[in-house]
C-alpha cells in the first residue's frame, strides 16, 4: 500500500474487514490494465461492486460517462467520498449487492445520468420547459447496457456473477460485459469444458451467457492485505444470443444442476434423483439413446450443445 492511501485509511481509523473479504489494489498499472480490459469508453455506465478506497474507481470514471460504485461497508463510505471528491461522474450507493433489486438500481443510474444530460443542454439552448418527465423516463425499456467491472470480494464471488448472468440473461436489465477479478481457480473454472476437473454448472452457465477470456494471471502479492491464494482477471462479453439453442432456458439450468449435484453418478442417476421431472430411469436411458450418449456417461462429459440438445429432447417429450 501507498503512503498516502495508508493515511487517508488510518486518519479514518479504518480497518480491513476479512468477513467483507477486504483485499485493496494499489498497483497503477494494474488497475488500468483491468479498466482498458473492459474497453471502457466516454459513452459507457459502469457499475463496479465492491470500490474499497476507491483506486479503481478513480480509473473508471477516468474513461467512463458515469460510474455507480456499490460498497456494502459503511466505513468506507466517508473515504470514498474524499478519494472520489474530484469526479462528478460517480455515484456511490452503499448497500450490499446480493440485497439490492439490481435491475432498479441500474434504472435510476442511467435514468438520472440521462436526465442530468437533457437538462444540461436544455439549459444550455434555454429550453427548460420542455424538459419533462416522458423525455428522460428512467423506467422505459430501451436503456444503454451497462459494462461490469469489480475486484469482486470472493466470499461471494460466484454467487454475484451468477446473479448477473441469471438477471442479465432474463432481460431485468441489459449488459455488455463483466470484467472481474476472482480467484485463479474461479476464473479456471469459468473457461474450462468437459473433461476438466474444474468443470461444472458455472462453466456452463457462464459460457451459455457469455464468451469468457482469462485476461491475465494477479499474484496474491499485488493486494493489501494480500490473499491466501492467487487471482485473475477475467472479462466476460455477453452474447447477443446464446451459442445454442435450448427450447427452456430453466429446464437447461435444471439439467445441469441435477447432473452434477451428483458429480460421481452416472448422468442418468443424476437426472433422476435430481431434475424433479416424472420419467424413469428406462425413460431417461432412452433419451440419451436418442441423443446419442453412451447409457453410462457421465454429466460432466457432456458439452455445453450436448445439454442443449438434452434439453431439447426432454422438453420435447415432456409435451
Ligand atoms: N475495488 C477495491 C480494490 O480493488 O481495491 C476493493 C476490492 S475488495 C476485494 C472487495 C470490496 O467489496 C470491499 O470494498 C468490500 O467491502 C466490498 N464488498 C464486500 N461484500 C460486498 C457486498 N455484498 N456488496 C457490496 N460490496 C461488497
Amino acid at each position: 500500500m501507498n503512503v498516502a492511501a495508508k493515511h487517508v485509511l488510518d486518519r479514518h481509523g479504518f480497518h480491513f474487514q476479512k468477513k467483507y473479504g477486504q483485499n485493496f489494489l494499489f498497483d497503477i498499472n494494474l488497475l488500468d490494465d483491468i479498466a482498458a480490459s473492459a474497453s471502457v469508453g466516454r459513452q459507457d455506465f459502469v457499475v463496479e461492486i465492491g470500490p474499497g478506497m476507491g483506486s479503481l474507481t478513480a480509473r473508471l470514471a477516468q474513461r467512463a460517462k458515469k460510474v455507480l460504485a456499490i460498497e456494502i461497508d459503511g466505513n468506507l463510505i466517508p473515504i470514498l467520498k474524499e478519494t472520489l471528491a474530484d469526479y462528478d461522474n460517480i455515484e456511490i450507493l452503499h448497500a450490499d449487492v446480493m440485497k439490492i433489486d439490481l435491475a432498479q438500481v441500474i434504472r435510476e443510474f442511467i435514468g438520472q445520468s440521462e436526465r442530468e444530460t437533457i437538462e444540461k443542454k436544455a439549459r444550455k439552448e434555454q429550453i427548460i420547459d420542455e424538459i419533462t418527465d416522458a423525455t428522460c423516463d428512467p423506467t422505459r425499456e430501451a436503456l444503454p447496457p451497462v459494462k461490469f467491472v469489480a475486484n469482486l470480494p470472493y466470499y461471494i464471488t460466484t454467487p454475484i456473477i451468477m446473479r448477473l448472468l441469471e438477471e442479465g440473461g432474463a432481460g431485468a436489465f441489459s449488459y455488455d460485459s463483466i470484467t472481474v477479478m476472482v480467484q485463479k481457480e474461479v476464473a479456471e473454472r469459468m473457461v474450462c469444458g468437459p473433461g476438466s476437473k474444474d468443470y461444472g454448472a458455472l462453466s456452463l452457465a457462464v459460457q451459455y451467457y457469455t464468451k469468457p477470456q482469462i485476461v491475465r494471471e494477479v499474484p496474491a502479492e499485488s493486494f493489501y492485505p494480500p490473499p491466501k491464494v492467487d487471482s485473475a482477471v477475467v472479462h466476460l462479453a455477453h452474447y447477443d444470443k446464446p451459442p445454442v439453442e435450448a427450447a427452456d432456458e430453466r429446464l437447461l439450468f435444471a439439467l445441469i444442476r441435477a447432473s452434477f449435484n451428483q458429480r460421481r453418478k452416472t448422468l442418468i442417476n443424476g437426472l433422476f434423483n435430481g431434475s424433479g421431472l416424472a420419467f424413469s430411469k428406462e425413460e431417461y436411458a432412452d433419451i440419451l439413446q436418442t441423443c446419442g450418449f453412451p447409457a453410462d456417461i457421465r454429466g460432466e462429459k457432456l458439452s455445453l450443445a450436448d445439454f442443449a440438445a438434452l434439453t431439447n429432447e426432454i422438453y420435447r417429450r415432456k409435451a
